[in-house]
């Protein structure tokens, strides 16, 4: 039986990273085992039956200012230049968001939007992102009004739908984060580096897997080589005393003992139509109306030019309740889930040898870049012992 250095579980951004840092800079031999049929973890794409190049697991958009990951990554993949544009649909209008000058000027109207704006130019200064809360907070009745406008037509109604809570169980910390943008800049990100793979995540992904160090098992649950006893690890029976980089749920690798973290998960209904275009944004929120958040077209995220022919997705989120099939997307976190997540860390740190790493693994959100950069730290960490 081939013997291995380290074991990662999972193929995602994280582990993907981490199995090449790993085997191209520590020389180590990597087995990286994923349960699913495919690399990539939620950024995989594929081309539909149509021909159209799809997110699987709903639009994935890159951006960061890290220029490490940015450079990282880029070894692997050339990359088409896309800035993603938003719009929310509120009533008649669709509003860039997030809410920013344009958007002003269409929710009050031009002449009350004009005055609407000078006034916040004058508070606040140009190119400024504002929280509603604080401009909730402001003595001007008139910024308190658009502050309450941005909460119910842009924010409250989709908080909701995304996070099944009701308006009193929505966090003011959150609240305070929607902020209204004082500029024409109608970009969704505004980071330094922005665009799509040029052929593809999963492309991507199979270029930073191809090194001769990595040992790539799929369809591979990690429950099904990986034993843990109370305190040691073993691989396909024998003790396995090398790093083991897990990204899957801390709380499935236990049992779900201390009960299950909770998540949100998404339906992604995918449409193909016999028509050019279907939307004139890569994605369209819906913020006061329909069941679903959102709908993505993929052409525009990916430039692909198909006449006569497009894919579009509807996102419908609920929570996730571990049922066979469906997957934990966004962490719920309150002070609760956080304190259970922390008993399931304190069992993992009874093997040394163990490092959690990612959105699943550190119960957190990240983003692409984020998670990228985590993965190169703990390599980094783990190579200069
Ligand atoms: C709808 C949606 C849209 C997003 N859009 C963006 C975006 O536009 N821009 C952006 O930067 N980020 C976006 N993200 C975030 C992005 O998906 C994450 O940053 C990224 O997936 C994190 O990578 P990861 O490796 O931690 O997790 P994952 O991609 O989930 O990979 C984990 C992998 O581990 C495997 N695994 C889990 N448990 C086991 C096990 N027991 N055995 C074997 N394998 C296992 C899973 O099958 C999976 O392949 C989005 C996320 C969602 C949900």
């Amino acid at each position: 039986m081939p013997s291995y250095d380290a074991i990662i579980i999972g193929a995602g951004f994280a582990g993907a990273v981490a199995a090449r840092e790993l085997a191209e800079r520590g020389s180590m031999r990597v087995l990286l085992l994923e349960r699913r049929s495919h690399i990539a973890g939620n950024a995989y794409d594929r081309t539909d039956a149509s021909g159209i190049l799809i997110h699987e697991y709903g639009p994935h958009i890159f951006h960061t200012n890290q220029k490490r990951v940015f450079d990282y990554l880029s070894r692997f993949t050339q990359w088409r230049n896309y800035q993603h544009r938003v719009v929310a649909k509120v009533h008649e209008h669709l509003m860039p968001v997030p809410f920013n000058l344009t958007s002003l000027r269409l929710a009050f109207g031009e002449e009350q939007g004009a005055k609407l704006e000078q006034k916040l130019l004058d508070a606040y200064g140009p190119e400024q992102k504002i929280g509603i809360l604080e401009l909730r907070q402001s003595s001007d009745p008139d910024l308190a009004m658009v502050a309450d406008y941005i909460y119910e037509h842009v924010f409250l109604h989709y908080t909701m739908k995304q996070w099944g809570t009701s308006p009193e169980e929505i966090d003011p910390n959150t609240t305070a984060r929607v902020p209204v943008f004082l500029s024409r800049d109608d970009r969704y990100f505004q980071d330094q580096y922005q665009g799509m793979p040029l052929h593809g995540y999963t492309p991507l992904f199979e270029r930073m897997l191809d090194h001769p160090n990595i040992t790539l098992c799929l369809n591979t649950p990690a429950e099904s080589r990986l034993r843990l006893t109370d305190d040691k690890m073993f691989l396909d029976g024998e003790r396995f005393e090398g790093p083991v980089i897990y990204t899957g749920a801390l709380d499935e690798l236990f049992s779900c003992q201390y009960g299950r973290l909770p998540y949100r998960t998404l339906d992604f209904q995918f449409e193909t139509l016999p028509q050019d275009t279907f939307q004139s944004h890569g994605t369209v929120n819906y913020t006061i109306s329909e069941e679903y958040t959102r709908i993505t077209e993929f052409k525009h995220l990916t430039g692909q030019t198909m006449p006569g022919i497009t894919t579009i997705v509807k996102e419908y989120s609920r929570a996730y309740d571990g049922a066979s099939g469906t997957i934990p997307y966004y962490a719920v976190i309150s002070p609760e889930s956080r304190a259970c997540y922390e008993q399931y860390r304190l069992l993992s740190s009874r093997y040394s040898n163990f490092h959690p790493l990612g959105r699943l693994a550190e119960y957190q959100y990240y983003n692409m870049d984020a998670i990228t950069e985590r993965a190169l730290l703990l390599c980094d960490e783990l190579l200069a012992r």
